[in-house]
């Protein structure tokens, strides 16, 4: 359970990113979290993995407050988290079977581990047949559904998506989020930044809505899309 306590964070710049946030999200739930370039979105993301520190309040992530942990726990609890990015952030001169093996080799997996977990997170995304490609030969929803194996296969609770179909058309768009909403039925949590109300509309669910560092909405919203 991840629980944000009356959170302000304040940038060095004077900048107030985020103002008094309350959010309790439960394990095994899909969140969106929404609002427009510059409400903070990202700034909670980089909050909750203990990247940036909040100004006051408290994130508690599993029972542990995070403003206690100490610095040499913190690569440890960051295992709880898969991250996907706008920009995918693949090793250009890797080919798809090493860019997921990657995350596993960081942990120290064994090389069974890994010929055992990359498979089967490739087949998870539907990408088995492109083990060997260079991700510049992969269209960009490929691309992504690389990250996404590599995001998992560390078997994180959370996964955190910073605007995952930002660089995506509508129909690869529409292909991630189901790909995401298929991870959070098998137990996952998941929650997503974005600002497109399109995605949101089509989806439905728990959709957060920040605005200028604000949090102006919490509520569920009915999806038209099964
Ligand atoms: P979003 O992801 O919703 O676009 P961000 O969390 O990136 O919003 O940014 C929220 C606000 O904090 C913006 O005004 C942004 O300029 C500012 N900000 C973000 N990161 C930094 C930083 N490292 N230093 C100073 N200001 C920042
Ligand atoms: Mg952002």
């Amino acid at each position: 359970m991840i629980e944000i306590l009356d959170v302000c964070k304040a940038y060095g710049t004077g900048n107030r990113a985020l103002r008094d946030i309350n959010i309790t999200i439960e394990d095994g739930e899909f969140v969106f979290i929404m609002g427009r370039s510059g409400s903070g979105k990202t700034t909670l993301l980089r909050l909750l993995i203990k990247e940036e520190e909040p100004s006051s309040g408290e994130i508690i992530v599993n029972g542990i407050e995070l403003q206690r942990m100490r610095r040499r726990q913190v690569p440890r609890y960051r295992r709880n988290f898969g991250i996907v990015f706008q920009d995918f952030r693949l090793l250009k001169d890797r080919n798809v079977f090493e860019n997921v093996a990657f995350a596993q080799r960081v942990v120290g997996a064994s090389s069974r581990a890994i010929r055992e977990s990359v498979p089967e997170m490739l087949k998870l995304v539907g990408l088995s047949s492109k083990y060997k490609s260079l991700p510049q030969h992969l269209s960009g929803g490929e691309q992504q559904r690389v990250a996404i194996a590599r995001a998992l296969v560390n078997q994180p609770e959370i996964l955190l998506a910073d605007e995952p179909t930002g660089n995506l058309d509508h129909q690869n768009a529409a292909e991630i989020m189901n790909l995401l909403w298929d991870i959070n039925q098998m137990g996952t949590t998941v929650i997503v930044v974005t600002h497109s109300e399109e995605i949101v509309e089509q989806m439905g669910g728990r959709v957060i809505t920040l605005d200028r560092g604000q949090m102006i909405e919490d509520e569920i919203r009915d999806g038209y899309q099964e």
